[in-house]
């Protein structure tokens, strides 16, 4: 999909990305100067793709099975680009999980009570839960004759929102170390990828995609007149989510998004 090297780097199970070298960037202190949206360093990509037209859905796939596809390729890429930068994102440097304009994500429990934690807690979460539901056969079915669920549109719509956390933080706290990685064009990469599929298909919501929003605007001028969901979503869909998946019995948690700086603090839609 982005770049075969990459993919082909990528690991089914969730593991930390390694690279082949030790010699370690020293970490440098991230400012809220947005180093990430200066020239070169936005105009960087590995390729020059036309993601309007890559994201679009051959007629003869499944639209399920076109999204399932994509979640686990955007999971293993996320997940390669965190690993590589991981040993940098400590407890001690990012105690909180944060992204661009003091945006503070918090994770909840089962219960739904909300906790801070840092930005590597966080991570781990996320990816554990990913893993999951994408090894879970009622959610990600492999063989045939198994259904994707009727609510495989919200499960993918959370994975992203979960994903676009761990993106925004990465701009946010460790694009220094992606740069001296030589990694910048590969993460521009993914996330125009991301960010375009996103767009098309509906799947996140802008109050999550605002704090990114001059960054999206840079790297794809694509905006969608009107969504291609062949699915008929929605609030009624998800309103039942979860009820015919005993899987998802840790659905419930998931993150809440808040900013320090103006003290809004949104939950995001429980499942
Ligand atoms: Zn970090």
């Amino acid at each position: 999909m982005l770049n075969e090297d990459l993919i082909s780097a990528c690991l089914i199970c969730v593991r930390k990305g390694r690279r082949k070298d030790k010699d370690s960037p020293s970490p440098l202190v991230q400012d809220e100067q947005r180093q990430y949206l200066q020239d070169p360093c936005v105009q960087e990509r590995i390729i020059q793709a036309d993601f309007e037209k890559i994201v679009d859905i051959p007629f003869s796939l499944d639209y399920c099975e076109w999204l399932a596809t994509h979640v686990i390729s955007f999971f293993n890429h996320v997940n390669l680009l965190y690993g590589a930068i991981s040993e940098y994102c400590t407890l001690e440097g990012c105690p909180l999980m944060n992204g661009p304009g003091n945006v503070q994500y918090f994770w909840h429990d089962e219960k739904g009570k909300k906790f801070k934690c840092t930005a590597p807690e966080y991570v781990d979460y996320v990816m554990s839960f990913i893993q999951k539901d994408i090894l879970e056969e009622s959610i990600f079915p492999t063989k045939f004759g198994n259904a994707f669920p009727s609510t495989f549109q919200m499960i993918v719509k959370r994975i992203h929102r979960y994903l676009f956390h761990v993106l925004a933080h990465i701009y946010h706290a460790h694009y220094n170390e992606v740069h001296i990685l030589g990694l910048h064009g590969h993460l521009n990469t993914l996330f125009a990828h991301f960010m375009v599929f996103n767009l098309r298909y509906d799947l996140l919501e802008e109050k999550e995609t605002d704090v990114l929003q001059d960054l999206i605007k840079a790297l794809t001028t694509f905006v969608p007149a009107e969504t291609m969901n062949p699915l008929t979503s929605t609030s009624g869909e998800e309103g039942a989510a979860d009820s015919d998946n005993t899987a998802q019995a840790t659905a419930t948690a998931g993150p809440l998004v808040s900013s320090s700086t103006n003290e809004l603090e949104t939950e995001v839609t429980q499942t």
